[in-house]
């Protein structure tokens, strides 16, 4: 149920967003009703978006994002063989997960995408949790990031030369939690509405814990961004960047055309950002081009190495792509303002990005 406009400043009963009434009673003629400030108050807060990258950019010229978290996870000597992924660190080290986050703000990131990506209420309560313990994970993994940023932040000399980092809570699609590498091919089955429900008690989680904005990425196909979206509206002061997967140069991951999905994500003043992650680097410049044309958002990306995911061995085949900050410089240079790296990326790969983005 949408906002109801009162349809004169002395009607008796007023209407909050969600549809309950917030104020029963007489009105003056002096004085504006307590009914009457409730409403241009939240009609003020309504419009009020926290957008932190809005806030980055209008200083610098480009946002950084972080690296893979998994890899960065593996490589310190954690198994994550498991449908739950780097979510099952948030069972098991927590504090892992919180220094790779300190490493990467170290690198030079301006945000921690949480470790919440293949975390779900489904997926933990397949595990025998209960609600309220799943529930209280996926915050977890809001809170340890928060605790990275702040901790990396008290030290003065971290702060030369770069804005305050902030925490972006990740969003993974449906099929992170099918563990099946459906997240590639976007052939779910489902309807919006039923996506809806699968991302609603998760969102919701996540916004509750604190995060700063929402990282809805890997994104195979347009109706999974379009339930996110009508969740978010659930929460309007909530911003969220939408990434997609991609297969080729045009088209995401169940073959819609980027500029598609761009196009229709451009009016939603709740969307911060557009972009792909977890694709081929080689396909990044053409993309870019692509969303560029089809809406006046900042543009992301965050590529993977170049190896492709294996979802039989769950692994990775091929080889990493060369100089991936040498190509993350040229896709700055075709119009993304913001850029990281996803899957088998590394702090070292951000510092070098760092290197020129904040030269
Ligand atoms: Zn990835």
């Amino acid at each position: 149920m949408g906002w109801m406009k009162p349809t004169s400043l002395d009607r008796k009963n007023f209407f909050n967003h969600k549809g309950r009434e917030v104020h029963k009673g007489k009105t003056s003629n002096l004085f504006p009703s307590r009914s009457l400030m409730t409403f241009v108050f939240n009609k003020r807060r309504k419009r009020r978006i926290m957008n932190p990258i809005e806030t980055i950019l209008q200083k610098y010229p480009a946002m950084i994002l972080d690296g893979a978290l998994a890899t960065e996870l593996e490589r310190r000597g954690a198994d994550l063989n498991d449908s739950l992924w780097s979510a099952k660190l948030l069972i098991e080290n927590p504090e892992l997960i919180r220094q790779v986050h300190h490493d990467y703000f170290a690198a030079g990131a301006d945000c921690a995408i949480t470790a919440s990506y293949q975390a779900s209420l489904e997926g933990f309560m397949r595990r025998g949790l209960s609600k309220n313990e799943a529930i209280a994970l996926i915050q977890k993994s809001v809170q340890i990031a928060a605790q990275a940023r702040d901790e990396f932040w008290r030290e003065e000399t971290n702060q030369n030369g770069r804005p305050r980092p902030f925490v972006a809570a990740s969003v993974g699609p449906y099929g992170a939690y099918l563990a099946d590498g459906s997240e590639y091919r976007g052939e779910y089955g489902l309807s919006q509405s039923e996506l809806e429900q699968f991302h609603r008690p998760r969102m919701e989680a996540l916004i509750a814990a604190g995060a700063d904005m929402l990282a809805c990425e890997t994104i195979p196909c347009l109706i999974e961004a379009q339930a996110i979206v009508n969740v978010l509206k659930e929460f309007p002061n909530v911003s969220a960047w939408i990434s997609f997967s991609a297969k080729d140069d045009v088209h995401i991951s169940d073959g819609e055309r980027l500029a598609d999905c761009a196009a229709w994500l451009d009016s939603f003043p709740q969307v911060a950002a557009v972009g792909v992650n977890c694709t081929a680097p080689q396909y990044i410049s053409s993309l870019i081009r692509e969303a560029r044309h089809a809406t006046n958002k900042p543009i992301l990306v965050y590529p993977n190495s170049g190896e492709t995911y294996n979802a039989e061995i769950k692994g990775w085949d091929g080889e990493a792509c060369e100089a991936f900050s040498e190509q993350a410089k040229q896709w700055y240079e075709s119009g993304a303002q913001i850029i990281g790296g996803c899957c088998r990326t590394t702090p070292d790969d951000i510092r070098a990005i760092a290197e020129w983005a904040r030269a």
